[in-house]
């Protein structure tokens, strides 16, 4: 994992590098992060540049040995801690070790993953997962072999605050007395769930929520959307880069679909009722999830047509085929009519997420739109 494959925290990577630099590296730290901002990643991306053997200026080399290893996950001084729970395959007393070739899967496939989806991943059923007594032993056994190949051994433990209170106390007595050249980076969410003797002990380093247009960028760059759909996307996700994958990968086209938008507003536009009606079929088949993406796309839409219709043009975040429709649309689009129709699409979501008829709904709000588009500016 390099930095630069981490989304953002430009100022925490430049700090970490700093820290490498001066000789600074505390032998226990917490990367504190809400879900899906990449704490994990980051750690990990820590750790190959502490042993990266031609680091460059900002960022591992990606070349050496160590980082050829690193970028697999299967450096031998490098070793892993995290939820687990006993599946068909481990029937008692699951430990990390256990899983390390489904961790290493779903580490490459996903830096960002959250511990649902680990958890989903290993067939776990509705059982918690949790870090037990018999990681610990685990964890000592690691710390007593010798270093292979690199400087500083290193042992991520990913959401830490769920290790149960024994192995919380074992870890203390290590941190207490820590071994020579062995780094423990502690991943977690939920920072008051840790020991506070354990807190004490390690130094924290805060990693923030991803910053709007720096996930804006990573995701029209990593997943080809368009702006406007990456800055919805962003807006829903609220600086989870993992539910915004996910939120990608669920959307097939019709949630964010600019050629369902314009089908719409043309119709509305031409009381066009019969076409009406066939377009409200079909997307009251797309499923609830689906209408609200859409209609939430609509409002974004509708809030950069009425920028254009102000002449605000340099405020206006739209290119491709959606800046032109909304060119087009943006004499229709205006002070008297905008608050109307934002208000009527918010209510149209609040009403499919209590469950209101799709068609029902979609009609009416189909109807309203139709007078809405035709006040006068
Ligand atoms: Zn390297």
């Amino acid at each position: 994992m390099l930095f630069k494959d981490v989304i953002g925290l430009v100022d925490l990577k430049k700090n970490l590098v700093q820290t490498v630099k001066d000789g600074r590296v505390s032998h226990a730290q917490v990367f504190l992060g809400s879900q899906g901002s990449g704490n994990l990643a980051l750690a990990i991306a820590y750790a190959q540049y502490i042993n990266c053997t031609n680091k460059q200026e900002d960022d591992s080399c990606s070349e050496c040995l160590s980082c050829i290893k690193y970028q697999k996950i299967v450096h031998p001084d490098l070793h892993f801690v995290f939820p687990v729970a006993s599946t068909a395959s481990v029937t008692s007393k699951p430990v990390s070790d256990n899983f390390i070739v489904e961790w290493r899967e779903a580490l490459l496939d996903n830096p960002y993953l959250d511990v649902f989806t680990w958890l989903e991943r290993l067939g776990v059923e509705n059982k918690q997962g949790i870090i037990n007594t018999d990681e610990s032993s685990s964890i000592f056994k690691k710390l007593s072999l010798t270093t292979y190949e690199s400087e500083y051994k290193v042992m991520i433990i990913w959401m830490a605050e769920k290790m149960n209170i024994s192995c919380s106390n074992k870890l203390l007595k290590i941190l207490e007395e820590p071994p020579e050249k062995t780094l423990f980076l502690l991943v977690v969410e939920e920072h008051e769930k840790l020991l506070s003797t354990i807190i004490s002990r390690t130094q924290l380093v805060k990693v923030n929520k991803i910053k709007d247009d720096e996930l804006i960028g990573a995701l029209q760059q990593k997943h080809s959307i368009s702006l406007t759909q990456a800055q919805l996307i962003c807006h829903l996700s609220n600086g989870n880069y993992n539910v915004a994958v996910q939120l990608i990968q669920e959307t097939d086209g019709d949630d964010f679909n600019p050629t369902n938008l314009q089908l719409w507003v043309r119709y509305c536009y031409g009381r066009k009722f019969a076409d009406l009606i066939t377009w409200v079929d079909s997307i009251a088949a797309i499923g609830r999830e689906k209408q609200k993406n859409f209609l939430n796309y609509v409002s974004q839409i509708m809030r950069e047509t009425l920028l254009l219709h102000l002449k605000l043009e340099n405020l206006v975040r739209l290119n491709g085929q959606e800046l032109q429709f909304s060119k087009k649309f943006s004499p229709f689009v205006h002070p008297k009519n905008c608050v109307e129709i934002l208000d009527q699409l918010n209510k149209a979501i609040n009403q499919i997420e209590r469950n209101a008829h799709p068609k029902i709904l979609l009609l009416d709000l189909s109807f309203k739109m139709v007078d809405l588009l035709h006040i006068p500016v």
